[in-house]
């Protein structure tokens, strides 16, 4: 009989495969001590799995250098280093011989002594080998007690349905989209960072389905719906009939695609509405076009930093920023300076670990207190200044401060870049995410310092409503028709009016046509979402009068509950446009 587990939409499209368990944790080593004549065999042991993961670590970095580029593929390197470091492998056999150690005890008790060596030290470079470590463990402890690798999904010879309890940018971008059918989690939410990946990697996903880890069994057949998300495990006929049709109208919504893309993005009633992609990866930025972006809203520079185990140089982070540029020569790009910290955490940089990391060391924050990182960024933002029309942008500022000190900072890169008679635009524009609400009440003041406003409402409602954006328990509470949200987009918008700077929004709520709605109808006429989301919100800005957007916002300003705000759009939009034709999106934030 089948099963239907029903969960959140996180990355549109509809696959079916065997169940794959993702299993990232440490296992339970049990104490074993050996004989003295076993003594030469653990270490065999322990040798042959050094081999086998380092094999395992090559593989994974030709795999990624092929479908990432080379230096993506760098991110395995500080693994692989370990596997022959001395400190580890000598430290491992001392245990064996000295303590009689099973391989794999032996091999946990060396690591959890380096961990702890290593954390007390303050010195950067070994700090930062902590979190290679720990995947490291994970991988080798595995092997040696003759578990399957979590992540190897290298002898599989068809796609499968990664199933697991959460994920992480860093696990995320391991995984092949050629091997991955889709993924459904039991936790997490659309507004994940690793759900926006799977996005850009266009990987169908499902999230917060609860406990389909522990309904589903490895290699059973499932088929996953990222577009109403809803996973059904051992589909019967019916269910396959249904899945089979599915997808036929998405690839026949597929095909129209390009058709739509070159329409023009103008209301009925003939306001322009300019349409922009997120990026994650530079290579995204061909398929952007193709949907008809015509420029680029936010291009999260993280995905260049997470996993890897060095810093990204300027060159590469030049190289980089100027390939969307050049993708886009008649069209602005946004490039965001990096947003680490949160739920995203670079290799070789040391992030503490914190209670509340979305309200720790994150985004700006973390770039105004490590300029090295943040200089060598700058730099390489306003080299591909000189290739197109890009703006730095800068996530989860609160306060005028921080803009002043960016541009102090930006004041002593533009000398010496003169100096070294490097050219870069001197007319470079800056501009700030509008993420907190103490951003949003601040909209004045910070225009005054900034030549745009990108408003991020994945951050300025969890922030706005105290509601984590990666809980699943609380995503019902995660609503962006609040009215407090509302209010606040309202004042965002008129503060930079006023200022006569642009606004737009970036955040998923762009990509909602209902949510766009009432965004056009705050005069907010320039939105940027995840490319694939790009041609049914054409579609549904060609459909509408912003003479009604507008009327309905009003009365949705003055409306006292979310349950109003959505009634008040609803009734603005009529029957202009069948919402339930994006029924993916248009349950953004209420239950199914
Ligand atoms: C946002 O917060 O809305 C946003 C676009 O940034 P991110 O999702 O990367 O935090
Ligand atoms: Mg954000």
């Amino acid at each position: 009989m089948a099963v239907i587990l029903d969960g959140w939409p996180a990355s549109e499209g509809i696959a079916s495969g065997p169940v794959f368990h993702l299993e990232w944790g440490l296992p339970i080593v049990p104490h074993v001590t050996i004989l003295e004549d076993s003594v030469q065999k653990e270490i065999e042991r322990f040798h042959e799995a050094r081999l086998w993961a380092t094999e395992r670590l090559q593989e994974l970095k030709s795999r990624t250098a092929e479908r990432l580029g080379p230096i993506e593929a760098r991110i395995f390197d500080p693994q692989i280093m370990m596997l022959e470091d001395s400190e580890v492998v000598e430290g491992t056999v001392r245990y064996v011989t000295e303590n009689r150690l099973s391989a794999e005890r032996a091999f946990e008790w060396r690591m959890l002594e380096l961990r702890a060596l290593w954390s007390r030290t303050s010195h950067p470079m070994v700090l930062d080998r902590l979190n290679d470590l720990e995947d490291l463990v994970v991988r080798v402890l595995h092997h040696l007690l003759g578990h399957h690798d979590p992540t190897d999904l290298a002898g599989i010879d068809e796609p499968v349905i990664v199933v697991a309890s959460d994920l992480t940018p860093s696990l995320t971008v391991h995984l092949d989209p050629t091997s991955v059918a889709g993924i459904a989690t039991d936790q997490g939410t659309r507004t994940a960072h690793w759900a926006i990946l799977a996005r850009s990697l266009e990987i169908p996903a499902v999230v917060g389905l609860g406990d389909i880890t522990k309904r589903s069994t490895e290699g059973q057949q499932a088929i996953i719906d990222g577009r109403i998300g809803r996973v059904v495990l051992d589909p019967g006929p019916s269910e396959l009939e249904s899945f089979a049709s599915r997808q036929q109208r998405l690839t026949s919504w597929e095909s129209e695609i390009g058709a739509v893309a070159s329409l023009e993005s103008v209301t009925k009633d003939g306001q322009y509405v300019e349409l922009r992609a997120n990026l994650d990866m530079p290579d995204e930025a061909d398929h952007a076009r193709n949907h008809g972006a015509e420029g680029v809203g936010l291009f999260r520079t993280e995905f260049l930093v997470v996993g890897r185990g060095t810093m990204p140089g300027e060159e590469e982070q030049y190289k980089a920023y100027r390939s969307v540029a050049e993708a886009f020569p008649s069209g602005a790009v946004f490039i965001r300076t990096f947003d680490l910290g949160g739920d995203k955490f670079p290799m070789f940089l040391h992030m503490p670990q914190e209670e509340n990391p979305f309200l720790g060391w994150r985004a700006i924050r973390v770039c105004l207190d490590e300029p090295e990182l943040f200089r060598t960024q700058l730099r390489a933002l306003l080299r591909a200044t000189a290739h197109g029309d890009v703006r730095m942008m800068l996530p989860l500022v609160n306060d005028v401060e921080e803009i002043i000190q960016v541009r102090a900072l930006l004041d002593e890169e533009t000398k010496s870049l003169t100096n070294e008679g490097i050219p870069y635009n001197a007319g470079y524009k800056l501009g700030v995410m509008i993420e907190t609400p103490a951003a949003a009440l601040d909209a004045a003041e910070l225009a005054r310092y900034c030549d745009f406003f990108s408003i991020g409402t994945n951050d300025l409602i969890q922030y706005t409503l105290a509601v984590d954006r990666t809980s699943t328990r609380l995503a019902k509470l995660y609503n962006p028709f609040h009215p407090a949200v509302v209010r606040q987009l309202h004042q965002v918008a008129r503060a930079s009016h006023a200022a006569g700077i642009e606004v737009s929004v970036c955040g998923e709520m762009a990509s909602n046509p209902l949510a766009a709605f009432l965004l056009l109808g705050l005069d907010i006429t320039v939105l940027s979402m995840s490319w694939p989301s790009l041609p049914e919100i054409k579609k549904m800005v060609r459909e509408v009068r912003i003479e009604d957007a507008r009327r309905a916002a009003q009365k949705a300003l003055a409306a006292d509950t979310s349950r109003d705000v959505t009634e008040c759009l609803v009734d603005g939009i009529g029957d202009s446009i069948d919402l339930t034709a994006f029924s993916g999106r248009w349950s953004l934030s209420a239950p199914k």
